[in-house]
């Protein structure tokens, strides 16, 4: 590892709590692996601190920072611009300090969400999708398939208030994807899931206790269709494993997690990098099949 000088640039993570986040593992690591001369290191700042943080970081020629709960949506006034994924999705995960002092904000997520996909040999071009949720990653994941050029992605939410609107925000970055929204009590889990060649849960539902998931009954599925939990751990979640006791392809957080940490970090550096061989090497080194230390490890 390049040793710290006067030279050294500074990444890191903002959030509350960040004790047990993931981040400065994986990016100290890669920082390492490609020679960068940067750190990445976790800090704490509460809802009150958010502004200074954000400014002091400015002033202390603080080259990104990744941004995780509870200030991903509050951060979104601290920012110069906000990138069309930023804006789409309401929410920051990635701030960009440039050299001509301005503050950019952006949203990874949508493309570790994307990236994921595609290394479990899924494009999701012209495929008819299936989201459960509509908060911010539920935002990132309906963002990113649009992008992809999906060709129907349907908006299954508990309160169907959230994903009407998710859907009319949505509608303005969508391009020729249909888009549409049910309330998750109305939803059947019988023939009509066999309509969609990806169902993603991008809920909490199962973050806590692994023994709740969204299925009421069992769903209908086969091994043409891939399952996919934005939740990383534990892994695998009740809803992976009843989606693979019913047949299908099943995927679980942790390398989106990866992916989109990728994104942020290329974003900073520049750097080019072989994105699957360092995912293989990372899962390995976050902890094995899950690569989970706490709940909440951004
Ligand atoms: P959020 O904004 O708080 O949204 C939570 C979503 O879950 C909402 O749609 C909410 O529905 C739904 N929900 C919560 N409790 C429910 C219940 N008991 N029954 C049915 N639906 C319920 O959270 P978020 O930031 O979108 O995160 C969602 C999940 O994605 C989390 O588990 C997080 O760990 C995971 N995530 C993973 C990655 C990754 O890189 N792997 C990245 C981002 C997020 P209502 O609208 O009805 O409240």
């Amino acid at each position: 590892m390049v040793k710290i000088n006067p030279h050294t640039k500074l990444l890191g993570l903002i959030g509350d709590p960040v004790s047990h986040s993931l981040s400065p593992k994986l990016h100290n690591y890669v920082i390492k692996k490609l020679g960068l001369n940067y750190r990445y290191l976790a800090f704490s700042v509460n809802s009150g601190d958010l502004s200074s943080a954000t400014s002091g970081a400015r002033a202390l020629g603080v080259k990104g920072l990744n941004v995780t709960v509870p200030h991903k949506v509050s951060v979104v006034r601290e920012v110069d611009e906000l990138t069309e994924a930023g804006e789409a999705t309401s929410a920051v995960n990635t701030l960009i300090f440039k050299e001509n002092d301005l503050l950019i904000g952006d949203n990874t997520d949508w493309l570790g969400f994307i990236d994921a996909l595609r290394v479990n040999d899924f494009d999701p071009a012209g495929k008819h999708c299936l989201v459960f949720g509509a908060g911010g990653a539920a935002r990132a994941v309906v963002y990113g398939l649009a992008r992809a050029g999906s060709k129907q992605i349907f908006v299954v939410n508990r309160t169907v208030a959230n994903a009407e609107e998710l859907v009319e925000e949505l509608q303005a970055y969508s391009g020729s994807t249909e888009l549409g929204y049910m309330g998750l009590e109305d939803f059947s889990f019988g023939k009509e899931m066999l309509d969609y060649e990806l169902v993603v849960n991008a809920t909490s539902v199962g973050l806590e206790d692994n023994h709740r998931s969204l299925w009421r009954e069992k769903p209908v599925l086969n091994p043409d269709q891939l399952v996919f939990d934005l939740i990383y751990n534990p892994f695998p979640t009740q809803f992976l494993k009843v989606a693979s006791q019913a047949g299908a392809k099943v995927v679980g957080g942790m390398e989106m997690l990866i992916l989109q940490g990728l994104r942020s970090l290329q974003l900073w550096t520049g750097a080019e990098l072989d994105r699957e061989e360092i995912l293989a090497e990372l899962k390995k080194y976050l902890g094995g099949k899950n690569g989970s230390q706490g709940p909440h490890c951004w």
